[in-house]
């Protein structure tokens, strides 16, 4: 099983270090950082304790898509409720989608900066938003608290004993694969000269919405990629299309 927790921009390396503690006390390994203002930092070794294993082999990005390329399932936590178009979970339930998914891909559960937590750009790489219930006048727990409580919940629905759910049919598409099947659309919607009338220039933003709410797994994914590539063909004077698909067939004939 693999899932990482993603910390965005984290101001305070103690908050780095102390998240890294939360973690290891309830098994998870995989710690990933995109621009952390400063790390490695004396004041995140001297939080973590004794997990400074997680932070000698924690991964540095420039960019959270390359935190979650890899990742099939890719879950939002923030404590405001402000991006109503994703199913909005509690931790407990979180945990049990989230340890279905990783036992045929990655997973990753993003964590956002400090004092303003994800921003909607960064929301919009995730497939589920999960918020830790609060009391309803103080919502926002220090960053390495919002680690522990998700990392207890996958501790209790991972740990030895605990009933094991069923592997999903198919496997989720990577985010490097969502990646792809964007730029293909916009290359054919700009082939077929689509207008965007979302007044605003967000046609592509409520795109990337849909698709991954939908959680597109690698059945699907063919398709829509072999959709895509038979509209083009249907247009393409010459040449331009995003790298191709193994074939049309193969996603056909896997899917149910
Ligand atoms: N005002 C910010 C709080 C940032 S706290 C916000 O609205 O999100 C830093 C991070 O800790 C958040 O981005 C989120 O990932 C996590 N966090 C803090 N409180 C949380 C809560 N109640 N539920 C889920 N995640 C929370």
């Amino acid at each position: 099983m693999s899932i990482r927790i993603v910390l965005v921009e984290t101001r305070h390396p103690g908050n780095i270090g102390a998240a890294a503690r939360a973690m290891k006390n309830m098994g998870l390994q995989e710690l990933h950082l995109v621009r952390p203002r400063s790390f490695p930092d004396p004041e995140a070794s001297a939080r973590a304790s004794g997990a400074d294993d997680l932070l000698e082999t924690a991964q540095v990005h420039e960019h959270l898509e390359d935190a979650i390329a890899a990742c099939g399932l890719v879950v939002g936590s923030s404590a405001r409720q402000r991006y109503l178009s994703l199913n909005l979970l509690e931790p407990r339930e979180c945990a049990a989608r989230i340890v279905q998914a990783s036992r045929s891909g990655k997973v990753a559960i993003v964590f956002g900066t400090e004092r303003t937590g994800l921003t909607n750009a960064e929301l919009a790489h995730c497939n589920l938003l999960a918020t830790i219930p609060t009391d309803s006048r103080y919502s926002s727990l220090n960053l390495a608290m919002a680690v522990q409580v998700f990392a207890y919940e996958l501790w209790l629905a991972m740990r030895p004993g605990a009933p094991l759910p069923a592997p999903l049919e198919v496997p989720l598409a990577t985010g490097v694969e969502m990646t792809r099947l964007y730029k293909h659309i916009e290359q054919v919607l700009e082939q077929v000269e689509f207008r965007d009338r979302t007044g605003g220039g967000y046609l592509m933003a409520r795109i990337r919405r849909l698709f991954n709410r939908a959680q597109v797994d690698q059945n699907e994914m063919n398709i829509l990629r072999g959709i895509l590539t038979a509209v083009q063909s249907k247009r393409r004077p010459a040449g331009n299309t995003v790298e191709s698909l193994p074939s049309q067939d193969d996603g056909m004939e896997k899917s149910s």
